[in-house]
């Protein structure tokens, strides 16, 4: 590849990042990184490093980097049909077939696929869909939503706003009305240590009843929550959570959300989060793991008990008024069929809970014992390392001291990619689901090294 040597310089004059401290990044106290290449669970970059991804881009890429069977698919649907809408009754075969092998990996009860773009915008679907659900049955009153702290949801208006994390609030007037917190299902973070797992368990359960009857269970439309908290500090919920929060839901008529954008189609060892935590939602959101970030696409999983709700409003209202122009979009939807077959091929799901737990023993082996570890926890591929100032109280270090940022930039010295999550200095690992023990041990190992640097 040639070598612009005018990519620097247009990148910081021309190009608004999301997620990045503007001024840091303008005044090149950030690094530019201008990825050129990946395969397997390494990207390169055209300064020629090779970096193993442990977290899988932003925990999208599942089936790895450099696939061909995907890019194959989506150049044969380029060349076919680079597009059409899936308005009033189109479709292409790619996104009928899509739609049918989800529902044939989803819960039993779940009945009709609403594709969208980013996880973002099938949850601003759930949430809608959610309203028009109460409002065709005749009770306007019950719209609130319940998310929990430290949830993350997404970035837009309402999605921001069930995002529990401050950063994702702070100068943007958000959360909107509509939107109310919960306990966080952190049990490492509980808020007496004396707690043990099932009591906190049912603190969690007790707290979320405690604000419904608070702001009337006839205003409260719905509680959505990830199986596994994954931006928020990816966090395993305490046993029994999910069967104590159903039992609270089912009892106020609420429904549940389950956004599996992160944990769907494999992450945890299982298809989905809420097959590995027994629970029974009325929406499932899929996006990421759905196409492993080959094209763009999510989803919006209907159950069945919503659905005869959504026809009969269209009996009663008409068409329903929410699309957009690139729902099903052919080429994401080939490069959803390709990766849903390739995942099944190659056994993936099992690989991500087999080897899932192999990286987690390892992290524990190299950095458990540290003395500002203070957790290693995960379920699947989705791990986290935890750190503080001080192991017995749990004190958090100063923000201003970016232990967390500093870890990650050290273990990238290393040459390995993993994220400082926004909340806590928590450093969390999501690698693609063919990572092997090998890679497992050098990420182990240099996380060893990089926290050795630092702490
Ligand atoms: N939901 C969860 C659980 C997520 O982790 C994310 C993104 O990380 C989203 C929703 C938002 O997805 P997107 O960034 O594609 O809008």
């Amino acid at each position: 590849m040639l070598k612009n040597d005018m990519l620097e310089t247009w990148d910081r004059e021309n190009f608004f990042h999301p997620s990045t401290h503007l001024a840091e990044f303008a005044r090149g106290n950030l690094p530019n990184r201008v990825v050129t290449g990946g395969s397997g669970c390494h990207i390169e970059d055209r300064e020629g490093n090779r970096l193993l991804d442990a977290f899988a881009g932003l925990y999208c890429v599942n089936v790895g980097y450099g696939r061909q069977e995907i890019a194959e698919a989506i150049a044969k649907q380029a060349k076919e049909l680079a597009y059409y809408h899936s308005y009033v009754g189109h479709g292409t075969e790619a996104s009928i077939t899509l739609a049918k092998m989800i529902l044939d990996r989803a819960p039993e009860h779940m009945s009709k696929v609403y594709f969208g773009l980013s996880g973002s915008d099938a949850n601003e679907t759930n949430i809608k869909l959610v309203w028009y659900y109460n409002n065709i049955l005749g009770r306007p009153e019950k719209k609130k939503i319940i998310s929990r702290w430290r949830g993350y949801h997404g970035s837009g208006l309402m999605t921001g706003s069930l995002t529990g994390l401050e950063l994702f609030h702070k100068k943007f007037d958000l959360p909107l009305s509509q939107v109310i917190h919960t306990e966080a299902p952190y049990y490492y973070r509980r808020p007496d240590l004396s707690m043990s797992e099932a009591d906190f368990t049912a603190h969690c359960a007790a707290e979320l009843e405690a604000l419904i009857e608070e702001e009337g269970a006839d205003t409260i439309a719905a509680f959505i929550g990830e199986p596994a908290l994954g931006t928020g500090g990816l966090v395993p919920p305490p046993a029994g959570y999910w069967e104590a929060i159903q039992k609270v839901l089912d009892k106020h008529d609420i429904l549940l959300i389950a956004d599996e954008v992160v944990t769907g189609f494999g992450r945890l060892g299982t298809m989905f989060g809420s097959e590995h935590y027994g629970l029974k939602p009325d929406l499932i959101t899929i996006a990421k793991g759905l196409t492993s970030a080959y094209a763009p696409l999510s989803g919006s999983i209907v159950s069945e008990k919503m659905w005869t709700v959504l026809e009969q409003g269209t009996d009663e209202n008409g068409p329903i008024g929410h699309g957009w122009t690139y729902s099903a979009h052919p080429i994401g939807a080939a490069a959803g069929v390709a990766n849903l077959k390739l995942i099944d091929d190659l056994g993936m799901v099992a690989n991500a809970g087999k080897v899932g737990g192999y990286l987690k023993r390892a992290l524990e082996d190299a950095v458990g014992g540290h003395a500002h570890v203070g957790e290693v926890r995960g379920e699947g591929l989705l791990c986290a390392v935890e750190m503080v100032k001080d192991r017995d109280t749990r004190t958090f270090f100063d923000a201003s001291e970016k232990v967390g940022p500093s870890v990650a930039a050290a273990l990238l010295k290393e040459g390995v990619i993993a994220r400082a999550m926004p909340q806590g200095d928590i450093i969390g690992f999501a690698p693609p689901f063919c990572l092997t023990e090998a890679e497992a041990d050098e990420v182990a190992g240099k996380m060893a090294k990089a926290v050795a640097a630092v702490l």
